[in-house]
């Protein structure tokens, strides 16, 4: 039997809003669809299909947010992953709906943050920075890009000096500034809306474990003690699933990536780092990520464990990247330290389809899970009820594959991870 784990010990977890523990499956039950994962995708999912009328089981196999949605940067960035990749393979009709729901998954959080009250230190307001002239040539196409599509009053190109006024740092040589790009606590953003979907009729089991999913005009998922006969089924599991391996493994490589959090910050300090509350990410491929939490602490994020190897010392690694940005932290505590597995794509396009007629499946955002979580819930609510959406132009992806990659994934991940370092080191 499968124990539960409870939250990674993180920032999120210390100033978590508390949540029941719901109990495990141990019975055999029928849904409309049965959700098996119960971060962003899985949660977001649930909550679209009971806001529509459906009745929805969700099973997860530790805590609401345990995985990914509960310890990443909180960044809301606008966007998905691999664009030019999808732009590439599906022509004109990914680029609409690339720009179509460019900033939806942010519009759907901020409705139910209003509509269930949900406290979760939601801000506006974030930065793509630059640190070099090509990067900086990147962002101004970027930039070109919103113009042509009538969003330039959502973005704005800051030089080194007009950047300064918002990132107090000699890091950077200019930024994107993006009005509709947004930064929160995401773990309470998990939970808030795991409340609002019980409220709406979604029954949650926590701590259950599921092992097969059986196909047929109605599928069956099973777990350790109990299973759960639907109309449909949603695979939510991300990087932490080892289900329909024939299918899905192979494509998406599970990196550690790893955030501190320091002690909370003077209003003066503050002031000296990040005075207009900006969430900010570097350029690079292999990139640096930071922003205040609701209580003014700094949260600084990166990828620095290329190996796949647990890093023994995360506050010891981090803290470096951080001071480099930000010297004024020089004599400011780290209070927090954690990891968590980030699922990549190796082609950067995120993994969303059909395992079958009525098993969805969704992960590998890369670090766009916040907002794409959320547009992902609406598109199989939709989906569902037999409307349009960009399941099939994302299904229809050609994505690669390594083959025996359970064997070998982590060489793989570090080969390709020094390749990106590379280029980041000989900015191409
Ligand atoms: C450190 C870090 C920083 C990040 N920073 C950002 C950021 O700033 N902005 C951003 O947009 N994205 C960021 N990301 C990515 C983002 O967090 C993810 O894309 C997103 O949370 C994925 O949501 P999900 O629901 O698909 O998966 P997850 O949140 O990983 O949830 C999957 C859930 O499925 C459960 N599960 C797995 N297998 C089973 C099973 N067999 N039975 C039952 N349950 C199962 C797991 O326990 C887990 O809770 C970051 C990720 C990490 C790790």
């Amino acid at each position: 039997m499968q124990i539960r784990q409870q939250h990674a010990p993180s920032y999120y977890a210390a100033s978590a809003t508390p949540a029941p523990e719901r109990p495990a499956l141990d019975e055999d039950i029928e849904a409309d669809i049965v959700i098996v994962g119960g971060g962003f995708t899985g949660v977001a999912s649930a909550l679209s299909l009971a806001e529509r009328g459906h009745s929805v089981v969700l099973l997860e196999a530790n805590r609401i947010g345990w995985g990914a949605s509960g310890r990443n940067g909180g960044q809301c960035l606008g966007g998905w992953s691999g664009e030019g990749e999808l732009v590439k393979q599906a022509g004109p009709k990914a680029e609409e709906f690339l720009w179509n729901t460019r900033y939806l998954g942010n519009d759907i959080v901020e409705a139910r943050i209003q509509k269930y009250d949900i406290k979760c230190d939601y801000v506006r307001g974030a930065a793509t920075v630059a640190l070099n002239a090509r990067q900086m040539k990147a962002l101004e196409e970027e930039y070109a890009d919103y113009a042509e599509h009538g969003l330039d009053e959502v973005v704005e190109l800051a030089d080194g000096p007009a950047l300064r006024k918002h990132v107090v740092t000699d890091a950077y040589v200019g930024g994107l500034i993006d009005h509709r790009g947004a930064h929160c606590h995401p773990l309470n953003l998990v939970i808030g809306e795991a409340a609002a979907a019980e409220k709406n009729g979604v029954k949650i089991f926590e701590g259950t474990h599921v092992t097969k999913i059986e196909h047929g005009p109605a599928p069956v998922v099973h777990t350790d003690r109990g299973k759960v006969t639907a109309k449909y089924a949603i695979l939510a599991g991300n990087a932490y699933h080892a289900l329909e391996k024939q299918k899905l493994s192979g494509y998406m490589l599970p990196a550690k990536t790893y955030i501190i959090a320091t002690e909370p910050l003077s209003d003066a300090l503050v002031q000296e780092l990040l005075p207009t509350n900006l969430a900010v990410c570097d350029a690079n491929w292999v990139l640096d990520y930071f922003r205040l939490t609701g209580d003014k602490r700094l949260l600084f994020g990166g990828r620095c464990s290329y190996s796949n190897r647990d890093i023994d010392d995360i506050e010891g690694s981090m803290t470096p990247s951080m001071r480099r940005v930000f010297p004024q932290l020089k004599k400011t505590r780290v209070d927090f330290s954690w990891g968590g597995v980030i699922g990549i794509p190796l082609n950067r396009v995120p993994l969303i389809g059909k395992v079958s007629d009525n098993v969805f499946y969704a992960q590998g955002y890369a670090g766009h899970g916040v907002n794409c979580g959320h547009i992902v819930g609406e598109m199989f609510a939709d989906a569902i009820r037999g409307k349009e959406t960009g399941v099939d132009l994302f299904d229809a992806t050609k994505h690669f594959r390594v083959p025996a990659a359970d064997a070998i994934g982590g060489p793989m991940l570090a080969l390709g991870m020094s390749w990106y370092r590379m280029r980041d080191a000989l900015g191409i």
